[in-house]
């Protein structure tokens, strides 16, 4: 087989900045070890998150110059509407600045207290708007998606069986929607399979309750089915996907996963009363209906991504890049969670640093190291992010500890990939020398964002 090339060529380039290790070790030392509070230009390669740091394409830069500004009725949320209807086939398109806001305003409307909200796997905005609502949040994901050492072809799917039993026990009148997240998000993007997605809505059927699709990495998950599920060789990118939609009845999506833009996100659904409860809501927070917190020309860019992300040339690139970084570190005996997902490889951060305990951040430890390495930005998901305190201080730890390498689309090439999997390599071999951290300094929540360190 020959080489996997990048599906584009290179017309707008822009230099990232190269600083020698003594430099990055200050930088580090001063951002109290977090590499959350690292000024972005001090950072290589940057694969913190895959969301939002897409490279939009020439004819996206042409939608922005063509964007309408018109404050009501502009063509381009007309354009918006025709791209996410021929994908979707959803009849009402609400525009949002983003996939959080779109969930704001679906659960302001369908939560609240006594409420019960299935998913595969919650993301955490997700999760928390629908707890700020007062509903509750329950993941029903299947148990092989927990068992990272486990290969499978789709660890992100439903347990039907929970999901159904669960339904009997609250009750279908507490249960507003039941959503599904493709590709889960949680594991590194694993996919959902097209059965479990319609068995997923059968149960809804049998118990009248619509179904919801977090469709951040629709088109990721549709490749994988493509490529995975039998029945779906031969099928068309966009024939896989309007299957997936044919049985949703409403979407969520953040654009800036799988619409390759910088900026956006959409509720879209079928059921018109509740439209109209959501886009009365959307005037008081976001705007008028046909912007929703968006500008024209962001528009365009959505509805140009949302055509490139179909072609099966750009998917077959994007998905084999991830899986070139896992095949690398693997071969090189460096612990991943397998098989790699769509958007990510995790490193698994307990056999990676055996020695170093949970409340010594092994995850952390190793996010410094590539900093200092290689100058590449990653992220702790363990003990920093989901580590809570008992009322006698002692920490609690939650079941993995991971670094999260996200792979922004269409930004970095082969060689870039080649150079991360060679610092994340030779850190590995090194890891004798890493060190545990301890904090110096803690916020009450989401303290992974501006926690300080300090090596112990
Ligand atoms: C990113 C994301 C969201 C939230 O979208 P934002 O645009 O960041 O607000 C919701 N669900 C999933 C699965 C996501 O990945």
């Amino acid at each position: 087989m020959k080489t996997i090339i990048e599906p584009f060529k290179i017309k707008s380039v822009e230099p990232i900045r190269f600083t020698t290790k003594e430099e990055r070790e200050i930088i580090l030392k001063d951002a109290g070890y977090n590499p959350f509070l690292i000024h972005a230009d001090d950072v290589l390669i940057d694969l913190l998150t895959d969301s939002g740091t897409s490279a939009m394409s020439a004819a996206q830069w042409a939608g922005i110059m063509q964007g309408d500004e018109s404050y009501a009725g502009s063509r381009s949320f007309y354009r918006f509407e025709a791209a996410i209807r021929k994908i979707t086939g959803m009849k009402f398109i609400i525009p949002t600045h983003q996939g959080r806001a779109a969930e704001k305003i679906l659960f302001s409307i369908v939560g609240g207290k006594g409420k019960y909200f299935p998913n595969n796997t919650h993301f955490d905005t997700t999760r928390a708007n629908i707890e700020f609502s007062g509903a509750e949040a329950d993941d029903f994901l299947n148990e092989i998606g927990k068992h990272p050492e486990i290969r499978a072809d789709f660890k992100g799917n439903m347990d039907i069986e929970k999901l159904e039993k669960f339904i009997q026990e609250k009750g279908k009148e507490n249960i507003p929607l039941c959503m599904i997240t493709i590709t889960n998000n949680s594991g590194g993007g694993q996919p959902v399979s097209m059965q479990n997605i319609r068995e997923t809505k059968e149960v809804c059927t049998k118990y009248g309750i619509p179904l919801f699709i977090d469709a951040c990495r629709f088109a990721e998950n549709a490749y994988f089915i493509k490529i995975r599920e039998k029945g779906y060789e031969h099928k068309s990118i966009l024939e896989i996907v309007q299957e997936i939609f044919s049985y949703a009845d409403g979407v969520t999506m953040s654009a800036k996963k799988d619409a390759l833009v910088n900026i956006g996100g959409f509720l879209a659904m079928q059921d018109e009363k509740l439209a109209t409860q959501c886009r009365n809501l959307l005037i008081v927070t976001e705007g008028f209906p046909t912007y929703g917190g968006l500008a024209g020309r962001d528009l365009e860019a959505v509805a140009q991504g949302l055509e490139e992300v179909l072609d099966e040339n750009y998917l077959h690139y994007r998905i084999r890049s991830v899986a070139y970084l896992g095949d690398k570190l693997v071969a090189a005996g460096v612990p991943i969670i397998e098989p790699p997902g769509g958007h990510a490889i995790y490193l698994d951060a307990k056999r990676f640093l055996p020695e170093i305990p949970p409340y010594q951040f092994p995850g952390q430890a190793i996010v410094c190291a590539l900093y200092i390495e290689g100058g590449i930005r990653s992220v702790e998901i363990g003990s920093v992010m989901f580590g809570k305190n008992d009322e006698n201080g002692n920490m609690i730890s939650p079941p993995m500890e991971l670094v999260r390498l996200a792979i922004p689309r269409r930004v970095y090439t082969q060689s870039h990939i080649d150079y991360v999997s060679e610092v994340v390599i030779d850190a590995y071999k090194q890891r004798d020398k890493m060190r545990g951290l301890k904090f110096t300094y803690e916020a009450p929540m989401l303290r992974h964002f501006t926690a300080k360190f300090e090596p112990v």
